[in-house]
């Protein structure tokens, strides 16, 4: 199919710096009166508090599924005009059990993916039909398939085939049927300058 959509990747970010405190607000979705799945429409948090466990200069981390940038990358991502998400700012508190002195960590930015989430073709389940309620697929649990919700690797990557016509111009935004985020190229070229470790970044593909 020829269209002029920026090439796009799913990002799973596995750099890890503590895990979300239970201070954090997670948002409810609304869900599909008819097959009951929750549509992602709202942002995944309303409030981040991040027990910081351990700190090694990293420019970004993951908690609970959700993508945490510093200040510094934050900025720069604003510069680069990367459009997608609203920036939240990361409260940190000290893990109990750790030595870690928070105020050596900088800053960090949750960035809160908004709306609207790609329509794609499910990798990580097997799909029986198309719901009449919200138009997505059905999806039945096949655990096989289940580990390619979050990858831990490039080795044989499945692309993923997203929709093109669910696409608004966003660098960051989240699939209907995917646990990884979705990035453009853009948004690869800003961090690329950055510490950004631990990825797992396989291209994707519109169909
Ligand atoms: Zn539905």
């Amino acid at each position: 199919m020829k269209h002029n959509k920026p090439q796009i990747y799913t990002l799973n970010c596995r750099s890890w710096i503590g895990n979300l405190s239970k201070k954090s607000i997670k948002v409810q979705q609304p869900k599909c009166e008819k097959c009951n799945r929750a549509l992602k429409e709202e942002i995944k948090y309303s409030k981040v508090v991040l027990e910081a466990e351990k700190y090694n200069g990293e420019d970004w981390a993951s908690a609970s599924g959700l993508l945490m940038v510093t200040q510094k990358l934050y900025e720069a991502l604003m510069l680069g005009g990367i459009k997608g998400f609203a920036p939240l700012k990361v409260k940190k508190v000290p893990f109990k059990y750790t030595a870690l002195d928070i105020k050596t960590i900088p800053d960090f930015v949750y960035l809160a993916i908004l709306s609207p989430a790609i329509r794609n073709i499910p990798i990580a389940c097997d799909y029986t039909g198309i719901c009449e309620g919200c138009n997505l697929t059905l999806n039945k649990y096949n655990e096989e398939k289940s580990q390619l919700i979050m990858r831990k690797t490039t080795e044989n990557p499945i692309n993923l085939q997203v929709y093109a016509d669910t696409y608004e111009n966003a660098d960051i935004f989240n699939f209907t049927d995917h646990g990884e985020i979705g990035v453009t190229q853009k948004f690869l070229d800003v961090i690329k300058d950055f510490n950004c470790p631990d990825a797992v970044i396989i291209p994707a593909e519109w169909i």
